[in-house]
Parts: C-alpha cells; sequence; structure tokens
C-alpha cells in the first residue's frame, strides 16, 4: 500500500510567507522534522542532492516547492474541460509513460501554489466570459492534485469553492486513494472525482508509487458514497501479452464494487497508449529497465499538437481496442457515458 506523500526535502519561496497557506505548510514541515530550504524562486533551486541524473530525478519527486502561481492566464484543456486550473504542477509518482516527464524537463520536482484565493479570481473572470455557459476546469492537468492534497487541501478549498458557483464545474483525476478529507466537502455535486485505473500489469510494470487497482476501488466507492459524480480514466489503454483478459478483470472488479446507485451519473473515457520520439528518450534515461514498448516501427504515425509526429497504435489495434472494451463496458456498466475515446 503506498503511503501518503510526504516530502523529503520542502522549498520556500520568500512571498509564499505572505499567505496563510505558506506560513501553515512552513509551520507544518517543521514540526514533522522535513527539511526546509528557501529559495528566491524555484527557478534558483540548482542544488537538489544526488550524484547524477538518476538519482536528482527521484529525489526531485520527493521535493515539494511552496510558491505563488504567477500566470494566471490557464491554458485550454479540450477535451475533458475548457480550462485548466493550476493549482500544482508535477507529482510524486513513477509513471513510466507519464507526460510530466516531458514537459516538466529538468525541473522534476513538485510544486504547490498558496495565493489560492488569486487563482480563485481568475477562474472567475473565465467563468464571467462564458456565463450563462456553464465553464469546466481540469484540476489535475499538470499534477496529480490528489496526491499531494492531503497536505495542502487545497483541492477541498476549490471544491467548495466551485460548489458555491453558478457557472462553474471543476473535475480531476487520480491514482491516488488518499481521499479521506474530501469527502466531507460541500461540492453541490458541482465536481466530478475521476479515478484513473488500469489493468494488474500496467499498475504492476508502469506504475510504480501509486495506488493499486484495489485501493483506488475501495476509494472510488467511498467518493461516491458521499455523492459526488463519479468518473474513471481508463489511460493508458496498453497492449501487452493477456490484455483482454487483464481488462476484462478490470472492469468485473469494478463493477462488483461499484453500489448500484454510483452508476446513474457515471463517465468513462478511454485513451491509448501513445508516445513521441522526445518522449521516449526522457522515459529511456529516467527508467531504464522499463518493460514499456516503445518500438516505432509497431505504430502507425500520426500527426500530433505542436508538430510533434505520435505513435498510436495501428488502425487494426485501435478496432480491437474499441471492440473489446466498448464490449466490457457495455456488458459491465450500461449507463454509463463513454466521454470521449481516443
Ligand atoms: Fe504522472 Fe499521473 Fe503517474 Fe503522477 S500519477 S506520475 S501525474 S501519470
Amino acid at each position: 500500500m503506498v503511503k501518503p506523500f510526504v516530502p523529503q526535502l520542502a522549498y520556500f519561496e520568500p512571498s509564499a510567507l505572505e499567505y496563510p497557506l505558506g506560513q501553515k505548510l512552513f509551520e507544518k514541515f517543521s514540526d514533522m522534522g522535513i527539511e526546509i530550504r528557501k529559495t528566491t524562486s524555484h527557478n534558483q533551486i540548482r542544488d537538489l542532492p544526488g550524484e547524477n541524473h538518476f538519482q536528482k530525478y527521484r529525489i526531485a519527486k520527493l521535493t515539494l516547492v511552496v510558491g505563488i502561481r504567477k500566470t494566471l492566464k490557464f491554458d485550454t484543456s479540450k477535451p475533458s474541460a475548457e480550462y485548466a486550473i493550476p493549482f500544482a504542477t508535477g507529482c510524486m509518482g513513477h509513471c513510466h509513460y507519464c507526460y510530466l516527464q516531458t514537459t516538466m524537463g529538468a525541473k522534476p520536482y513538485i510544486r504547490t501554489y498558496v495565493n489560492v484565493d488569486e487563482i480563485f479570481d481568475a477562474a472567475e473572470d473565465y467563468m464571467i466570459e462564458r456565463a450563462p455557459e456553464i465553464t469546466r476546469f481540469e484540476a489535475s492537468c499538470t499534477s496529480d492534485i490528489v496526491g499531494v492534497d492531503h497536505l495542502t487541501h487545497t483541492l477541498k478549498k476549490a471544491i467548495e469553492y466551485f460548489g458555491k458557483s453558478e457557472h462553474g464545474r471543476l473535475r480531476f483525476v487520480t491514482k491516488f486513494a488518499h481521499v479521506d478529507h474530501l469527502l466531507d466537502a460541500d461540492h453541490q455535486g458541482k465536481t466530478r472525482f475521476r479515478f484513473s485505473i488500469n489493468d494488474d500489469y500496467v499498475i504492476k510494470y508502469f506504475e510504480p508509487g501509486t495506488s493499486r487497482l484495489k485501493e483506488r476501488i475501495e476509494a472510488a466507492v467511498k467518493v461516491a458514497e458521499a455523492d459526488y459524480p463519479l468518473g474513471f480514466i481508463i489511460a493508458p489503454i496498453y497492449l501487452h501479452e493477456g490484455w483482454k483478459d487483464g481488462y476484462h478483470e478490470m472492469f468485473e472488479r469494478l463493477e462488483a464494487a461499484l453500489p448500484k446507485f454510483a452508476r446513474k451519473n457515471l463517465t468513462f473515457e478511454m485513451i491509448q497508449h501513445r508516445f513521441t520520439k522526445p518522449a521516449k528518450r526522457v522515459i529511456e534515461q529516467n527508467y531504464p529497465m522499463t518493460k514499456l514498448e516503445l518500438d516505432e516501427s509497431k505504430r502507425k504515425w500520426k500527426w500530433g499538437r505542436y508538430g510533434i509526429g505520435k505513435y498510436v497504435y495501428t488502425d487494426e489495434e485501435q478496432a480491437d481496442i474499441k471492440e473489446t472494451l466498448g464490449g466490457y463496458l457495455k456488458k459491465y456498466f450500461p449507463e454509463a457515458k463513454i466521454e470521449y475515446f481516443t
């Protein structure tokens, strides 16, 4: 069982201490005996411990930087929401395929932002712009926010903030089961709480440092009992020997555990595994022993965002995935909504 994240090292930007949450975290980490360092800005962090890239990368994932979010312009977040809301970046998990490895490059440490009210104000402006249309905000584009929230309670505050809003909705996804502090948040049904799930093979070989399927399902049941709209993201759908049985078992276990009332307003999002050449290079550097299959010759090449081509499964494989997983979904969760299959 993966324990809730505790940083080994915490950096504080001076301006973070001007905010109540910054102060609170400083006191909390001091009491916990966590090593604390000050830094003028996270960009100045050059002295992370570790002898080589491999060690530095691992220590960075145990390092939390407490700072403020300066850019309050939100990125778009298609297809799951209109905007990405930035409460944190980085993640303590070690998923071999994780795209954060490429996007965060040389700064894989975790950052949490304490100017939460300013982030809410920015969200408010986006909502006003689109009103009376609903605006959806995705809180897990740049981190697994639940993984760090037991320390900060930022997400809990956000859930309650959007609970009160008329035109805003919040959504996030996690691979962590540490959800207890979120169960009593006054969400008013305006937050969709999603879990990223996969079959045992993928979790075992490619998702070290995250909660196991059993724990994620148990957490999802608690979330359903707390009346949150619930969802699952199956990602990355990965072809390995026995994948049909693996995913079948995953659906069976989910079906056996989820209470009936949780199935009416249930969503699924499905994302097939893909990679880019730059991602492959980073993965091989960070996880040199990985079993992840990254052979371009076995894949189909497809134009991606920013002109970087990505390698996806062949048309036949994609059709097989859709038919197989679509069939399981129909069998086990006929009432659920498939939001997208990409
Ligand atoms: Fe990346 Fe999510 Fe895994 Fe964290 S839990 S390493 S964000 S894929």
